[in-house]
């Protein structure tokens, strides 16, 4: 697999383009030279709806800073999960939360909405929380690029967990499917039995100090079916990514 490159633009076969700074700064890093071939995606495939896939590239030109680039054949190719597992979770704190969006990327998760929760340790709104957003998506991207995969995960806007169940639960995808919350307290199925079925799938994992009671039983109350990951307490980003490693494929 040729070196890949996310590059948030319109991509078609037989154009000629100069890349994003990120994409640009990163082939320069590389020392890549005139001729060598890359390869490019933009999550959005050739750009017919619900397309996924990568361009050849061949580099044309190695500017101070700019890049330009040819394209050549497009190829859907597809590296997603089998299923649309959507995680949304209480925040672990700062170099986690980088570390848990870079791995449950690679393991193919579809969607990722980070919550503040009562007992949350990193908490981020305004502008601050614009700027998490955006290095979040930049990590993904970044993991994309690593793994293979040419359909980026979204990652919501942070919200608090009660505004969450309260507006956001209305607006997940209509086949966001089953709903499972990761409990200590109130999980006694074990994971195993819950997955069994092969639809799309919500999860709901807490913070470091965990959801408190009141926020465990309103998420039950919209349908969150509390599961067991086992006798021991895993780490706020180590649950998802149990989770997601039982469907990853
Ligand atoms: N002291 C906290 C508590 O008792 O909830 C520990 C929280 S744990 C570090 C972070 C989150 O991971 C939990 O809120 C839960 O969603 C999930 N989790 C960790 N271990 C789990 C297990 N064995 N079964 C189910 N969920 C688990």
């Amino acid at each position: 697999m040729s070196a890949r490159f996310y590059a948030d633009l319109p991509l078609m076969s037989g154009s000629a383009i100069s890349l994003p700074e990120q994409a640009a700064r990163h082939v320069q890093v590389l020392r890549l030279q005139p001729g060598d071939r890359i390869t490019l995606f933009n999550g959005q495939g050739n750009g017919e709806p619900g397309s996924e896939g990568e361009f050849e590239a061949t580099v044309t030109r190695m500017g101070r800073s700019d890049v330009d680039v040819t394209l050549g054949a497009y190829t859907a190719t597809r590296r997603e999960a089998g299923r649309a597992i959507h995680l949304v979770m209480g925040m672990p704190a700062n170099e986690r939360m980088d570390w848990l969006i870079e791995k449950a990327t690679e393991l193919g998760v579809a969607s990722i909405q980070p919550l503040m929760s009562e007992r949350s340790v990193l908490r981020v709104k305004g502008d601050r929380a614009d700027k998490k957003l955006a290095h979040w998506r930049g990590v993904a991207s970044a993991a994309c690029e690593q793994c293979g995969r040419n359909r980026l995960p979204l990652i919501h806007q942070v919200a608090s967990l009660t505004d969450w169940l309260k507006n956001g639960l209305a607006e997940t995808p209509a086949d966001a499917g089953t709903r499972l919350l990761l409990s200590l307290q109130n999980g006694t199925r074990p994971l195993e039995q819950a997955i069994a079925s092969h639809g799309a799938l919500t999860f709901l994992s807490g913070p470091e100090g965990g959801l408190n009671p009141q926020e465990e039983a309103a998420a039950m109350a919209c349908g969150f079916a509390p599961v067991s990951l086992g006798p021991r307490v895993l780490r706020a980003e180590t649950a998802p990514l149990l989770v997601l490693s039982r469907l990853a494929q």
